[in-house]
């Protein structure tokens, strides 16, 4: 491996006892030759085998919208680099306004020939959709959040059955990293897609996330890129066993303990997005291994739908763990959240907002809230109950 970290060009994936993935230019079968590294060429599906393509999946999400008009806008953050665009579909009541509510997304198929997610994702929206108004849990959960669903970040990529996008950039190898020297939040330079999600998340106020992979079946958490603990270790574990509990496959793992892991210490990745959006974003992301292959038999996703149904709602839900701050909406101002444990106070974080609203996710327990608007101050004690 230390000799592929001279080529960074070269992307290395989902490790195990059996070897790794690695991803490169034309020429790369040869200059392993001739190092004598001996290598089995990745099977590539060469078949769509029943998969939807970009504009049925397209069509699915208008009819859905079209449908659902009331709990639902669709839009796209811009276009792939082919121009396909990047769809999003916000599922919420009063779905037009920006309502002081908590920000939630899910992303899939940043690697285009991880197709499993993006197909989930058009199971989940209609899942959810359908049942809003008859499922109290999930009426209150549509009620009560903004939820923004990207099926495919890799339209371009999925339509070629290929990892990259149309010039075969890594999309969750391109964002800025805190350890490298790619260090700056700008969007200059990087892939089409990157830089709509960059733009898009700017523009929010998500407070959690995940994105959605294939080639093994687990719960990654930060950081991929470096080996220092996240500094709410704690919390990012419990919101992975939030997900990974209810899928029958990650707990049953023999492989990964409880079916998460920390991604540090299972590969190195630099320029991944969930690492970027905490760092940057204070938006805690997780990234979500479907499926042990990455194109498996069309056939089989009613499956993995089961398998994800009961998670995918457990870890929306844990967004509502937490404060949820609501003022008018011209408000900005600051927060500081201090832990009271033992009768001690523990300084938490401290953070800006805007727009009369703050939300963040924390673990259970009693917290002390100071708020910070101009000449006005205003705190008080919030319990955190276990969603
Ligand atoms: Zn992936």
């Amino acid at each position: 491996m230390k000799l592929f970290q001279k080529r960074p060009e070269l992307v290395v994936d989902l490790p195990s006892v059996d070897g790794y993935e690695l991803y490169g230019p034309d020429g790369l079968e040869e200059w392993l030759k001739q190092l004598k590294v001996p290598y089995t060429r990745v099977k590539m599906t060469k078949t769509r085998g029943g998969y939807p393509s970009f504009n049925q999946i397209e069509e699915a999400l208008h009819k859905l919208n079209r449908k659902y008009p009331l709990i639902t806008s669709l839009f796209s953050i811009g276009q792939s680099e082919q121009g396909r665009e990047l769809w999003v579909m916000k599922i919420s009541d009063n779905v037009r306004q920006d309502e002081q509510e908590p920000e939630f997304k899910y992303v899939a198929n940043m690697h285009g020939n991880e197709i499993v997610g993006r197909d989930l994702m058009l199971l989940f929206i209609q899942d959810l959709l359908e049942n809003y108004g008859t499922d109290s849990s999930i009426t209150r959960l549509i009620n009560s959040t903004e939820i923004f669903i990207m099926p495919s970040m890799n339209p371009d990529g999925s339509e070629m059955m290929q990892r990259g996008n149309a010039s075969w950039s890594d999309l969750n190898r391109s964002f800025p990293d805190f350890t490298t020297n790619d260090n700056h939040n700008t969007a200059t330079g990087r892939p089409a897609e990157v830089q709509a999600m960059m733009k898009f998340q700017a523009e929010r106020r998500f407070s959690l996330s995940a994105n959605f992979h294939g080639g093994a079946v687990v719960v990654n958490y930060p950081w991929d890129t470096s080996a220092i603990e996240h500094s709410q270790e704690e919390l990012v574990k419990n919101l992975s066993l939030a997900y990974a509990n209810l899928n029958p496959v990650m707990s049953g793992s023999s492989r990964f303990k409880n079916g998460i892991i920390r991604g540090n210490e299972w590969y190195e990745i630099n320029g991944g997005m969930q690492d970027w959006s905490y760092y940057w974003h204070q938006d805690l992301q997780v990234t979500v291994e479907l499926s042990y292959e990455k194109w498996p038999l069309y056939s089989e996703l009613n499956g993995f739908y089961q398998d994800n149904r009961e998670s995918f709602l457990a870890y929306l839900k844990m967004i509502h763990q937490g404060v949820n701050l609501q003022f008018k909406k011209e408000i900005s101002g600051s927060v500081v959240i201090y832990k009271v444990e033992d009768g001690q106070s523990k300084f938490v974080k401290k953070e800006n907002f805007s727009g009369g609203e703050y939300h963040k996710v924390l673990p259970p327990g009693e917290y002390q809230i100071s708020v910070t608007s101009g000449d006005d101050v205003w705190s008080d004690t919030i319990m955190v109950t276990r969603e």
